[in-house]
């Protein structure tokens, strides 16, 4: 079998940890299988390196902010690689130019597009086991790139796709992490919560989208498009973890599987635009230009000809949102824009919603009996979210958890 097992920041934390990974390692190479380890930083290094750049100057350039945090990775491979070779295994660690996994030029943010199998499937056919860095890239000229936090993921998972065609005797990519799969809820704050034994792609897409960030969205999509079987599973214990699997026929009869949560959200309200045709693009596309993604975005009901807009955009790019809206005001098409930096997004996932009603009318009552104000609302097929306080996020998802009878048994 084809294994590719990635461990997260905390796995490589400190050498003992990288031994204890090591030995993990070891044990899928001597039982015969085909290795592939991908590593992130160790823990706190990434953030460590972004402080850095921000203490040089106050906006750094993105091409080299990706020269640079893309070491964190380098360093974890070669330590990893050292080890493994120490207790006389073949092992080879490989930056992404060796493995020639080329992304676009969207510095730190990049996506994947392509990876060349050749050169890990040689070092496979030594018998070697391959030790590649995550998160990070080249692109067409060469330069380094970074596939935006969380990146060591879709690396895994991708590197899991593209040799997929090699695998003998079946595929998995192993997600190797703090926690010991994926909870109902985030385990650090809800204790209550349940270990999941499978959870479908598309459930798993709409939890890591909305805020849980035990897998990185686009790992998920790679997942989805290419059918590699994902296991999201504890690096200190031997415990069975979480399939990410296709839907099944009794996945529905569940209503909610899990709830998320996102602090980094900001509320933006432009009140009194003239209700006419071309007025949301005049709000939204140079918030577009300035590559800033607009979420849940809620017009109100039209009165005397004018309307209020509301919507999400990330945290970090408020005040810049604020600025450009500013200028609307300026040009007279808005009376005023307000903002909120300090809100949250919580969400309820979950296949079954699909054929059950009155979700949303539940998840509004356990809210307003917790004396938690909804601010905005959205929905989909599989997911309802709101916008709140950012000071009630732990208690709605507390009572939201409760409330879905998502706690465990115990
Ligand atoms: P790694 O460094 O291994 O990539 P991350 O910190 O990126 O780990 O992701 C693991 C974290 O995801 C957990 O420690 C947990 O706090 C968080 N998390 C959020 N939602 C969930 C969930 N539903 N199930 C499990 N973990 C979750
Ligand atoms: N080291 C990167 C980060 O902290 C990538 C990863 O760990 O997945 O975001
Ligand atoms: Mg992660």
């Amino acid at each position: 079998m084809l294994i590719v097992q990635k461990f997260g920041g905390t796995s490589v934390g400190t050498i003992e940890r990288i031994r204890n990974v090591a030995e993990r390692v070891s044990r899928a190479k001597r039982m015969g299988h085909d290795v592939v380890v991908v590593v992130s930083a160790m823990a706190g290094e990434t953030n460590r390196l972004i402080d850095l750049a921000k203490s040089a100057v106050p906006k750094p350039d993105p091409r080299e902010m990706d020269v640079l945090v893309s070491t964190g990775e380098q360093v974890s491979t070669a330590l990893l690689s050292m080890t493994l070779i120490s207790m006389g295994f073949k092992a080879r660690s490989l930056q992404n130019h060796q493995v020639r996994l080329v992304t676009d030029s969207a510095y730190t943010k990049a996506h994947i597009k392509r990876i060349d199998a050749q050169k890990l499937t040689s070092v496979l056919k030594e018998g070697a086991i391959a030790i590649v860095a995550g998160f990070q890239g080249i692109d067409e000229q060469g330069d380094i790139t970074t596939l935006g936090r969380g990146g060591s993921d879709t690396t895994a998972v991708a590197i899991a796709a593209a040799l997929k065609p090699h695998a003998r005797n079946g595929l998995v990519c192993e997600i190797y992490t703090d926690v010991d799969g994926v909870y109902t809820t985030d385990p650090n704050i809800v204790p209550q919560a349940r270990k999941l034994k499978q959870i479908s792609f598309e459930e798993m897409f709409e939890l890591a989208s909305s805020g849980a960030k035990v897998l990185q969205t686009r790992s998920v999509l790679f997942g989805m498009k290419f059918d590699i079987p994902i296991h999201v599973r504890s690096s200190f214990n031997d415990s069975e973890g979480t399939m990410v699997v296709n839907e099944t026929l009794d996945m529905e009869s569940v209503v909610v599987t899990g709830i998320s949560y996102d602090k980094n959200e900001a509320k933006i309200t432009v009140l009194h635009v003239s209700d006419k045709p071309g007025i949301a693009h005049s709000v939204f596309a140079p918030l577009a230009e300035a590559e800033i993604v607009v979420d849940m975005i809620i017009q109100s009901a039209s009165s005397d000809g004018y309307t209020d807009m509301s919507f999400t955009v990330p945290r970090g790019d408020y005040e810049k949102a604020m600025a450009i809206l500013q200028e609307l005001v300026k040009q007279k098409k808005a009376t005023y824009v307000v903002g909120d930096d300090k809100v949250s997004k919580v969400s309820l996932v979950g296949v079954g919603m699909r054929t059950h009603s009155g979700v949303a009318a539940k998840m509004f009552k356990y809210l307003s009996d917790a004396g938690i104000n909804i601010q905005l609302i959205s929905t989909s097929e599989i997911k309802i979210s709101v916008v709140i306080n950012e000071k009630d996020m732990k208690k709605a998802v507390a009572v939201l958890h409760k409330g879905f009878g998502l706690e465990d048994a115990k």
